[in-house]
């Protein structure tokens, strides 16, 4: 049971006080639906209001906030024409500009011959100093009201600034004062505020901003990243006493299945297929990660694994993160495994009742030896009679919850997880906890080059001939639209644009497949370009190119300055899958930032995950540090590498020891410590506690 002191960071948004249903919703789209979720949103960004008392050329178009003597209103004759109201600061004149104004309620805003505090956006027009619809106008003694410094929220879909304020300071009034879980040394150590003043100041309420915010930051990074790594570390030992089951395998599958595959897995393939061989055969369940680069061919090591467990007459889950990867693992794995006999399945959500009833009763009663899926494999109502191995594809797309909850629906069965994204070292730590690594280091045989070009967008020529030349050699190309902020319906008009626009040049053979589609509408139009009936696929990125199309050899990302490093990365590994040379276009829009000139140069010259993997986080750390978001870490609210590599380092050394200590976590630490692990709703390893 969750302590009562946190029941107020679990109430619903739409109980909050002042905060209509229609604003709830609108919150719970962009935080989520609990106070706590309100409470944990981080600003984007931070906008700052200089104080002064008189313009000048050092404060033009910024944010200022100054005090004004109204001198006079010029009602305009046409009601297209601005409101103006003269002023002065100091000496120096300045003009309020309205536009659609009410003239009755700004002469009440700004009586003439009084003074006012105003703060806006400081302009200069015509050589006079003015602010066009200020942000705030106040009275003088009220001047405490303007904040100095103002946190901005990515918001979206209607919701206003003003709601979100209220309803944050809804929110923060409801944070209770909890028992203190961090060791007293290494906060004073740190120097590190209180829990509750920390969430005040990460949202900048509270007195003296500058520093408090850092440390409050990273405070909260570290109380997230210790619950994180005390549950890791419950869970696991947790498994390590329970044991898991050893499956032996005799060859008589895998054996034969080796035999018949048109090439020789390399040696990375074979020694993490080793690896997994000998973990599964322990008493101990496995835990792997399987890391390789995009083409790198985790799908050997995954059908290699399932045959091993399968001969040793357990069930295998694959999940794979969407719909269309679930279908092409099915469509690959498929026949090796029908060859020798072994039934293989697969469920989504996409499925009906009446189509998923038989799938379900096969993996109930065993029969269905290898099932896979998307999330809907660990919804309830999937049984499986035997399973003894889970196999994860794409592994960081999927939340701790997910992993945990698929593992749990066997007998502690031995888990696999894949990643395509080479992960630095410290990201693992992060996210697993130490786990068993393989990488996957050797590409297979008879991979050809990618060479990748960078070009600004303007230079269409080029690029025009180099689509035209791969048609003519009946190669295909993936062109994939710019990645647009807002909203995704307009990254569906780009992509719509740039649909009509290359039919124009290179005639029908140009398909189109986006977010916006249905499910079977996407395989359909995959279907097609698989089987070379387009030549041409534009996609936006919402929509997963996961698919092998060796026949592919070029592509074209567009405003690729706008991608991270891992995205282009997993974006270009979708061609150099054949046996012909490949190239890779990477148009973008000046000026370039000198972050993103750094990736765009490091996707120019490595081809290496590994490398590109240290780069971006390297790279991710010297870019905005505001910007959070961008190097969160998955089902982390506060912590963010590689700003908090020291403290993910020492929570996981506190976790260790306070275990070592007081392995069932008891005493008043021991007690604040499952506070905590309520808070980041890591219950399930106080279950694994409680469970003894
Ligand atoms: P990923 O690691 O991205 O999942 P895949 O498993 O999809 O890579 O493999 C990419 C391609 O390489 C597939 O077409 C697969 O058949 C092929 N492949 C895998 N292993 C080898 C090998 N040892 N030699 C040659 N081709 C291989
Ligand atoms: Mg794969």
């Amino acid at each position: 049971m969750r302590p009562a002191i946190l029941n107020p960071l679990f109430t619903l948004v739409k109980d909050l006080p002042g905060i209509g249903p229609k604003s709830a919703a609108l919150i719970e789209r962009v935080a989520g639906p609990h106070v706590w979720d309100v409470v944990r949103a981080q600003p984007s960004r931070v906008q700052q209001r200089t104080r002064i008392n008189e313009p000048s050329a050092l404060y033009e178009d910024q944010l200022v906030t100054l005090p004004l003597l109204v001198l006079q209103h010029f009602v305009p004759r046409s009601p297209k024409a601005p409101y103006r109201v003269n002023c002065m600061a100091g000496d120096t004149p300045v003009s309020l500009v309205f536009f659609n104004a009410k003239g009755a309620w700004l002469q009440g805003q700004l009586p003439v011959r009084e003074e006012r505090i105003v703060s806006g956006k400081l302009a200069r027009f015509n050589n006079n100093w003015q602010i066009t619809h200020p942000d705030y106008m106040v009275p003088t003694e009220e001047a405490e009201t303007i904040p100095a410094v103002e946190p901005i929220y990515p918001l979206t879909g209607g919701l206003t600034t003003r709601v979100w304020n209220k309803a944050l300071d809804a929110a923060l009034d409801l944070v209770p004062e909890l028992p203190e879980w961090s060791d007293p040394s290494l906060k004073g150590q740190q120097a590190w505020p209180e829990w509750n003043p920390s969430l005040q100041g990460l949202h900048f309420r509270g007195e003296d901003v500058g520093g408090t915010r850092i440390s409050a930051l990273r405070r909260l990074a570290y109380d997230e990243l210790l619950a994180q790594q005390l549950s890791l570390m419950i869970v696991r030992e947790r498994g390590r006493r329970r044991g898991g089951n050893p499956l032996v395998g005799d060859g008589s599958l895998s054996d034969p299945v080796r035999e018949a595959l048109p090439f020789i897995l390399t040696d990375s393939q074979q020694s993490a297929i080793d690896a997994v061989r000998s973990d599964m055969g322990r008493a101990q369940r496995m835990m792997r990660l399987i890391m390789g680069d995009v083409g790198s061919g985790k799908t050997m090591v995954a059908l290699f694994s399932a045959l091993i467990a399968v001969e040793a007459g357990a069930q295998v889950a694959i999940m794979a993160p969407t719909e269309i990867l679930a279908r092409q693992l099915h469509a690959n794995l498929f026949d090796a495994l029908a060859k020798v006999g072994v039934r293989i399945d697969i469920l989504t959500g996409r499925d009906k009742a009446a189509a998923r009833r038989p799938v379900l009763a096969g993996c109930a009663e065993g029969a269905i030896k290898v099932l896979i899926g998307t999330h809907a494999l660990f919804q309830e109502g999937v049984e499986f009679r035997n399973l003894g191995l889970v196999i994860i594809d794409e592994q960081h797309r999927f939340g701790v919850h997910q992993r945990l909850a698929l593992g749990q629906k066997g007998e502690a069965p031995h888990m696999l997880l894949m990643s395509a994204t080479p992960i630095p070292r410290s990201m693992v730590l992060a996210l697993y906890g130490d786990l068993d690594i393989s990488k996957l280091l050797t590409k297979p045989a008879g991979r050809q080059p990618i060479t990748t070009l960078v070009k600004p967008q303007d230079q269409w020529g080029e690029v025009a001939q180099a689509l035209g030349r791969a048609i003519e050699r009946g190669d295909q190309v993936y062109w994939i639209c710019p990645l647009v902020e807002e909203t995704e319906l307009s990254a569906l008009t780009a992509a719509e644009d740039r649909h009509a626009m290359l039919k124009e040049m290179f005639g029908p053979r140009v398909a189109l497949i986006h977010g916006r589609m249905k499910g079977e509408e996407k395989d359909a139009v995959m279907r097609r370009f698989k089987a070379h009936e387009s030549d041409i696929l534009v996609a936006t990125t919402v929509v997963e190119v996961g698919v092998d199309v060796p026949n592919a050899t070029v592509m074209v990302i567009e405003h690729a300055e706008r991608f991270g490093l891992a995205q282009l990365h997993q974006l270009r590994g979708r061609i150099g899958r054949g046996s012909k040379a490949s190239t890779c276009l990477l148009l973008y829009t000046a000026p370039l930032g000198e972050t993103a000139r750094s990736r765009l140069s490091i996707m120019r010259e490595s081809n290496d995950g590994f490398v590109i993997a240290e780069e971006d986080l390297r790279l991710r750390g010297a870019g905005d540090v505001m910007g959070t978001r961008q190097s969160g870490l998955p089902d982390m609210h506060f912590a963010a590498l590689p700003e908090h590599q020291d403290l993910l380092e020492i929570a996981q050394r506190d976790a260790q020891l306070t275990l070592n200590k007081a392995p069932e976590l008891s005493g008043d630490r021991g007690q604040a410590l499952r506070t905590l692990l309520y808070l980041f709703e890591r219950e399930q390893a106080i279950a694994f506690l409680e469970a003894g």
